[in-house]
């Protein structure tokens, strides 16, 4: 099976290319090698609506499919990698989390300033002992009553100098094991909030990764994400569509690598001829380089909201051809 896109879904994929030449392109070496958070350009994707592109226009968002996201995600990480996964962690990881399995009351005062980029946020699950085994939190969330005092270390936590809303993972009930653990929605100028070191990364270094401490932490009742003891697996299940996302990123990046090599290998010229005319560089797999309807990515969201409606409600599909097929 093949698809075409909407011309909804093309317009969204233009505008998002068209952003990203133009408004991430200037700046974005200089801000990958200081470091820099790029702040008004966050602001301006936040005005664009690419930072709460599948939350309902009921609550401030673009209302769109999960494709359009992703075809949004490949264009910005063509160009900036750090903004798209700004905007990856914003979109899949907090604002589906929230508008799926979040209260009415959570959604009437998160979503509308998360989804316009006015606050941003981020998704606290790593701990020092708990990367894969994310079942191993030692974070706590004692249960006090009315509110739940929150203590405990993350790390690698995308957007963590900055966004203003956190979804934590936090242990409550031990004997329980991953069973026991509940997703509180935490304010970052709560008392008890310790934004920690930023960290030196080796790439999309403009984005920023923190570790956050939480000391004493009350937490009310009424911030708790689903049942008591569905933290973990609403963990899982947002995360799902967050692979995708960041997913959409590495082709992004590959194919604006792709994109960039081609243009130079046709104006650099070596013994008399451009470089893409000699033998090692135009045997190279340049024309191969999958169309949009067949990449992984979109074939995942496809294949995912087969599984789990609430991502898509795109139809089965089966595996595209492409992934197996041989070099010609
Ligand atoms: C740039 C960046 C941003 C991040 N942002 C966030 C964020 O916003 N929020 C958040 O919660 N976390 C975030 N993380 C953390 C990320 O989710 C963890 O790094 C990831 O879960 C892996 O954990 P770990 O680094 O502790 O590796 P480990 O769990 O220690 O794994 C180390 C290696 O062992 C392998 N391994 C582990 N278990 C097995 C197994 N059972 N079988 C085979 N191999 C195995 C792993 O594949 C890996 O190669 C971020 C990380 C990075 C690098």
């Amino acid at each position: 099976m093949f698809f075409e896109l909407t011309e909804e879904q093309q317009a969204v994929q233009q505008a998002a290319r068209d952003f990203a030449q133009n408004v991430l392109k200037p700046g974005v070496i200089e801000r990958d090698r200081d470091m820099k958070y790029p702040k008004a350009e966050v602001r301006q994707m936040g005005e664009m609506g690419f930072l709460g592109m599948m939350v309902s226009p009921e609550y401030g968002g673009g209302g769109m499919d999960t494709l359009s996201y992703v075809l949004a995600m490949e264009e910005l990480s063509k160009v900036d990698a750090s903004c798209s996964v700004i905007m990856s962690v914003n979109n899949s990881l907090v604002c589906w989390g929230i508008q799926v399995y979040g209260t009415e009351e959570q959604k009437q005062k998160y979503l509308p300033k998360l989804a316009t980029g006015e606050w941003i946020g981020s998704f606290c699950l790593s701990e020092p002992e708990a990367g894969s085994d994310a079942t191993s939190q030692r974070t706590t969330a004692v249960d006090m009553g009315d509110y739940y005092l929150l203590n405990g270390t993350k790390n690698w936590i995308t957007n963590g100098g900055t966004s203003k809303v956190h979804l934590v993972m936090a242990q409550t009930n031990p004997e329980k094991a991953h069973k026991g653990i509940n997703c509180l929605i935490v304010e970052t100028d709560w008392e008890g909030v310790i934004i920690g070191a930023k960290e030196d990364k080796l790439g999309i270094r403009a984005s920023d990764t923190h570790t956050i401490m939480y000391n004493d932490v009350k937490v009310p009742k009424s911030n708790r994400i689903g049942d008591d003891g569905f933290g973990f697996k609403f963990a899982m299940r947002t995360l799902e569509g967050g692979r995708i996302g960041i997913a959409a990123q590495a082709l992004g990046i590959a194919g604006g690598a792709y994109e960039l090599s081609l243009a130079y290998s046709k104006e650099r010229a070596a013994f008399g001829k451009p470089i893409s005319q000699h033998q090692a560089i135009a045997f190279k797999d340049w024309p191969t380089w999958p169309p949009t309807s067949k990449r992984p990515s979109c074939w995942c969201t496809v294949q995912l909201g087969s599984k789990t409606k609430e991502w898509t409600s795109a139809q089965p599909a089966p595996w595209p051809s492409f992934l197996h097929r041989k070099r010609p």
